[in-house]
């Protein structure tokens, strides 16, 4: 099984409250930025120029579980900058499993010794290493000799340690699909319990050139989607067949919402019109259907999961051949 049959359960069990209660733009993932500091400064990371004023501000613990009662979304995901410097961790991460949340920690691996020295492997807890290539990539991007190896030690700790381990992976225009293939496969040989890769989006406060146009996704992605067959990559397949420039989705930037020290990110994950005191006034200011067709510029480049995925997620059941395909997919 690809996704833990818990968070199966919970999420079908959520989503089907939501709509029955007939509404369509409701959370499924709370991207919780609780800071925007982070212990590296990799060359594809839009959050700390955007944030660069504001890089010492951390959310108060209370205002963090806060915005993720707001949200009432059923995984949390929290991320940064680097989440482990965040000061409240530890109470934070405890808290959200008592309550439920699925929570996934989005990090660079950096400061995961001492993290797990005092938060149990949990049903609802697991982790996201961000880990772009093999050894020489990995550490181009996040400019600093050595990470490649320390994730590699960190991802076999937790897997000794028991806890369930997921990377992240942003493919960008320099990654080969042979060093992809090469990642994937070294990932399965370290028994991670799933791998997660996406195209990189080019923020617009970023000028350098390192991301993949539209065109130059479907060659890797079609390596990618193979490679899925055979290891745990969570992509779901309809995701992978739109990279891979077999089809094509709507967005549905409402599924992925962020809350950050500045308030409610809007309109999406990747780009901002502003920041919103509450959810609600996020909500309101949003013209979801401008944004779910890809009318805005910025969406121009953009297959971000955290956009697309969610469409996947909300068309679950409509069409009997992509339901089966992605039962088949999990179930593997
Ligand atoms: S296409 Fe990308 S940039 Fe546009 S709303 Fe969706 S996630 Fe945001």
């Amino acid at each position: 099984m690809r996704i833990p049959l818990r968070l199966m359960i919970d999420l079908a069990r959520y989503m089907s409250r939501r709509k029955r209660a007939g509404e369509k733009y409701f959370p499924i993932v709370l991207m919780l930025e609780p800071l925007h500091a982070c212990n590296l400064a990799c060359v594809g990371c839009g959050r700390i120029v955007e944030y660069k004023d504001t890089i010492r501000d951390q959310m108060p613990l209370e205002e963090a579980l806060g915005a993720a009662d707001e949200a009432d979304a059923p995984i949390v995901s929290i991320c940064g900058g680097e989440p482990l410097m965040y000061k409240h961790i530890v109470p934070l991460t405890k808290t959200l499993i008592e309550r439920k949340r699925h929570v996934q920690i989005c990090t660079n691996a950096l400061l995961l010794e001492r993290f797990v020295k005092q938060v149990e492997p949990n049903t609802y807890l697991s982790f996201n290493i961000h880990i772009d290539g093999m050894k020489a990539t990995h550490d181009r991007v996040v400019d600093r000799q050595g990470v490649f190896d320390t994730c590699v030690r960190m991802i076999t700790l937790l897997k000794e340690k028991g806890y369930r381990v997921q990377t992240n992976t942003t493919v960008f225009r320099e990654t080969t699909a042979e060093e992809l293939e090469e990642l994937i496969k070294m990932l399965t040989g370290l028994r991670v319990d799933g791998m997660l890769l996406t195209p990189g989006y080019h923020y617009q406060v970023l000028t350098n050139d390192i991301y993949l146009k539209k065109d130059e996704m479907p060659f890797k992605f079609m390596r990618v989607k193979q490679l899925a067959a055979d290891h745990k990559i969570i992509n779901t397949p309809i995701y992978l067949q739109y990279l891979a420039g077999e089809r094509d989705l709507l967005c549905s930037p409402w599924t992925t919402v962020t809350r950050n020290p500045q308030g409610w990110k809007g309109p999406c994950y990747l780009i901002t019109n502003g920041h919103y005191k509450t959810f609600k006034e996020m909500h309101a200011a949003t013209d979801w259907e401008f944004y779910r067709t890809k009318q805005d510029i910025r969406c121009r480049d953009c297959k971000l999961h955290s956009g697309f995925e969610g469409t996947v997620a909300l068309d679950f059941g409509k069409n009997l051949k992509d339901t089966w395909q992605m039962v088949r997919h999990y179930m593997s």
